[in-house]
């Protein structure tokens, strides 16, 4: 049998773990495997080679993916996808684990459609797939941000400021969330939540006048802009307010233990799907367990933010 494996669209810390586990459960089984480098884009252009154990040796470390990902306009249609069929014919490749979130989810139905096998591995930092109880990425990229509202909390308190922190999340608030929460930040605003910036500056007063030393705000970035964000604030309390952006440092960094657990846990359980007949399936983790969920049912669908932990932040951050 011969299988391959590609990483698409945004980068996530944990992709090269699961890469690995694909290699590698595959010549556990006698596979023969092939890594397409720069994603959909790639396998159009047939960015193909063959795998061994070698090629993944040292890097379930690395944040990243050594196979590199792309975005590929072309595969957007039906005659770059049929390229990308015959790429995998010519080297008589019977399935395909992609790599990647939602986005490559959609290139990966499109593919099965066509006839392809293919095992969807969820990774983004954006943590915004259904099926899935988390993502690759998300632990690591959560880490990341808590660091950085750390050490901006040491810096706020010396200087009595409110610093604005502006996190990855065009469209989900999990990012945001969790690490406004793990952060003890004082206001978490995402795209998922209304807001009123009276209420906001009022609560930011509020802290004032009992003595908080400081405040910190997380906004995702499809909630609001954290420039304007700041720049209000600043104008309606008075109060001193910085704003940081954090930008691509939130993609990088070495995987924590959660990432490399579940890129490894993932990328193993999805060639054990493709060994099953009519694969067209997302892997994902539910209540601990791994699971497989049908593409297509899992396509349109969006995971909601948890309204419970939400409300926590707020109760905890009175
Ligand atoms: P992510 O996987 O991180 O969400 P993108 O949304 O950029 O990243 O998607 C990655 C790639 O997947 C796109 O560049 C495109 O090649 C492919 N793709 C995305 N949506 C579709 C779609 N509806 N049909 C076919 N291919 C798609």
């Amino acid at each position: 049998m011969k299988l391959a494996v590609l990483t698409s669209g945004g980068d996530a810390p944990g992709m090269n773990a699961a890469i690995r586990a694909v290699v590698r459960r595959s010549i556990f089984d006698g596979i023969d495997i092939f890594g397409v480098s720069h994603g959909f884009h790639g396998l159009i252009e047939g960015s193909i080679e063959r795998m061994g154990l070698s090629s993944v040796a040292d890097i379930i470390h690395r944040g990243g993916t050594i196979l590199r990902s792309a975005r590929s306009p072309e595969f957007f249609t039906s005659h770059g996808r049929e390229r990308a069929i015959a790429q995998l014919r010519r080297y008589r490749i019977e399935g395909l684990v992609v790599i990647g979130g939602d986005g490559s989810l959609r290139g990966g139905l499109a593919l099965a459609r066509l006839g392809l096998p293919v095992a969807v591995v969820p990774a983004t930092i954006d943590n915004d797939m259904f099926g899935t109880d988390i993502c690759i990425g998300f632990d690591t990229a959560t880490n990341t941000v808590i660091q950085a509202i750390d050490r901006l909390r040491d810096t706020a308190t010396s200087h009595e400021r409110i610093f604005v922190v502006e996190t990855m999340g065009r469209h989900a608030g999990f990012l945001a969330l969790t690490a406004g929460l793990a952060g003890g930040a004082e206001t978490i605003l995402v795209p998922e939540v209304a807001w009123d910036m009276a209420a906001l500056c009022q609560r930011l007063l509020r802290g004032l006048e009992r003595g908080k030393a400081h405040s910190i705000i997380i906004v995702a970035e499809g909630a609001a802009s954290g420039a304007d964000i700041a720049r209000r604030v600043g104008d309606v309390t008075g109060l001193d307010t910085r704003l940081t952006v954090l930008g691509h440092i939130q993609r990088g960094g070495s995987p924590t233990a959660q990432d490399r657990v579940l890129g490894s846990r993932l990328g193993h359980r999805a060639v054990e799907l493709l060994l099953l007949p009519d694969a067209a399936h997302m892997v994902g983790l539910q209540a601990g367990f791994d699971v497989s969920v049908r593409l297509h049912e899992v396509m349109d669908q969006r995971p909601c933010l948890d309204q419970r932990l939400y409300d926590l932040a707020q109760v905890l951050a009175i």
